[in-house]
């Protein structure tokens, strides 16, 4: 592994320099060129620029509270060096004209940029199998599935590629695959963070977080990257907290809701319920009173979710054709209409063309009230669930995935299969508020799979859902295991 097991511990040691930046930075570049070939985890690297900028920190030209830490960024976030693809042929060569303000963020707080990570095509996925160039790997078992789509994300930091990382949450793609790959992975509230420079997939869903080996690795990120941006009005003006201030102080009286309706009848692996169990009884002897709450919409989540991301997708979409974005086919055409359709064709993968045809499809005239506006009044249903069970306690525990990494190839063949694994995840997206996922135990067997606890808090809580997570997490050793690959 890396020489620090937290990003935390990394800065402070380039601080007080028990480390430089450079050495810290050649590390994680030499782990990459080791590990890399089984991973899969990074679509570029930049070990030039990363070094650069490592020795600027060491020759004190930056500082921050970041300073000198490498870290990798999800591949659909617009950087000025290198692409920005989505793991798309469509944006395969792409390089953006500017940075996302969060890249700026990192970039003044000191941050090191070792590369872009993969992901599922335009972050449609569940497990980086519909990215267009490759597979991401998990680290703990390479014949599985890193979980997605910021999977290349979770997957580089469980294999120590890099500090820290950042991804993007639609659904569940910064909770699940850091769940599937023993990670923490936080998805905050709507609007606590600038898009700004996010490739866009559901503009009412779509939020950016981080990953990181631990809960106060993700409260520092966030303490970087929140806050309001005149250049996303989506960004809420409310001041940003210092997330790590009181992380470390356990709530008196935490109240921990249980939702009824988050036991499935069928698709649960009896691994994650007895790990899940078992976190209840531990923050349970932690002090914390467990409440039995409701979520009856629950059960729309999904229908909900695969009706309003589609159709947003289709929306958000309809630029790359080839001529104001993306690629353009080499093809003879007849005319406009033509190129337009031979480009997507040509440019799109299949899940990213499903999607396009179902938002198509449910936004068209005479469906549109079936589909999409029936799917915004259950928004409304599942917003008051999480509204009504708020009142009754501070956060509410769930798995954060009903299974741990799944084989690669496994769940291909069956969208629907896919679209399962994000039943735990997808109202927090739909609700708008913040979600956590963090390691809560492994399953048994010669090569053990992390499994993760998610646990939900109502609008811009992060202080005290880092808090709770927090309490946890250092009651237990989980966050400290690491995958063997050396
Ligand atoms: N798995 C979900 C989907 O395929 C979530 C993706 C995401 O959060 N970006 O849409």
């Amino acid at each position: 592994m890396l020489a620090f097991d937290s990003l935390v511990a990394a800065r402070d040691a380039i601080r007080s320099k028990k480390i430089s930046s450079v050495e810290l930075t050649r590390q994680a570049l030499a782990r990459i060129e080791m590990l890399e070939p089984q991973i899969l985890a990074y679509n570029s690297t930049y070990p030039d620029l990363a070094l650069k900028q490592a020795a600027e920190v060491d020759a004190g030209r930056r500082s921050g509270p970041l300073a000198g830490v490498p870290i990798a960024l999800k591949d659909n976030l617009c950087t000025t060096f290198g692409t920005t693809t989505c793991s798309s042929k469509m944006l395969e060569n792409f390089r953006a004209p500017y940075d996302a303000t969060i890249v700026q963020k990192l970039e003044q707080a000191g941050a090191v940029f070792l590369g872009k990570t993969n992901l599922d095509e335009f972050a449609m996925g569940s497990s980086t199998e519909n990215s267009a160039f490759k597979t991401t790997r998990n680290p703990w078992d390479t014949s599985r599935v890193p979980g997605g789509s910021s999977g290349g994300s979770a997957a580089a930091l469980a294999s120590g590629m890099c500090c820290a990382s950042i991804g993007s949450d639609t659904g569940g793609s910064i909770r699940q695959p850091a769940a599937l790959c023993g990670v923490v992975g936080l998805k905050p509230t709507y609007g606590r963070v600038s898009r700004y420079g996010l490739v866009a997939f559901a503009s009412s869903l779509d939020q950016i977080g981080p990953f990181g080996w631990n809960v106060p690795d993700v409260a520092l990120l966030l303490n970087v990257i929140a806050g309001r941006d005149a250049r996303d009005s989506t960004s809420v003006p409310a001041e940003v907290p210092d997330h790590l201030a009181e992380l470390d102080q356990p709530i008196k009286g935490l109240r921990i809701g249980i939702a009824k309706e988050y036991t499935l009848e069928s698709g649960m692996d009896p691994q994650v319920s007895s790990a899940i169990d078992a976190a209840v009884k531990q923050y349970r002897s932690l002090g914390a009173e467990l409440v039995e709450v409701s979520l009856p919409h629950t059960e729309y989540g999904i229908a909900a979710y695969y009706v309003i991301a589609p159709c947003e997708a289709s929306s958000n979409l309809a630029r790359y054709d080839g001529v104001h974005f993306g690629h353009r086919t080499k093809e003879p055409v007849k005319d406009i209409i033509e190129l337009f359709s031979k480009s997507r064709a040509e440019g799109f993968g299949p899940e990213v063309q499903r999607r396009i045809m179902i938002g198509t499809y449910a936004l068209s005239s005479g469906y549109y009230d079936a589909y999409y506006v029936r799917a915004l009044k259950m928004r409304t249903l599942i917003q008051r669930d999480f509204t009504e069970a708020f009142e009754k306690c501070d956060v509410i525990l769930s798995p954060t995935s009903p299974t741990p990494a799944f084989k690669a190839g496994e769940k291909t063949a069956d969208p629907l299969q896919m679209y399962l694994c994000d039943v735990f995840t997808v109202t927090c997206n739909i609700a708008g508020i913040a979600g956590i996922s963090l390691p809560c135990g492994f399953t048994t067997g010669d090569k053990p799979l992390p499994i993760g606890l998610q646990l939900l808090g109502p609008a811009f809580s992060e202080p005290r859902l880092l808090r709770a997570a927090r309490m946890y997490e250092r009651s237990t050793d989980w966050s400290s295991r690491r995958p063997k690959l050396d």
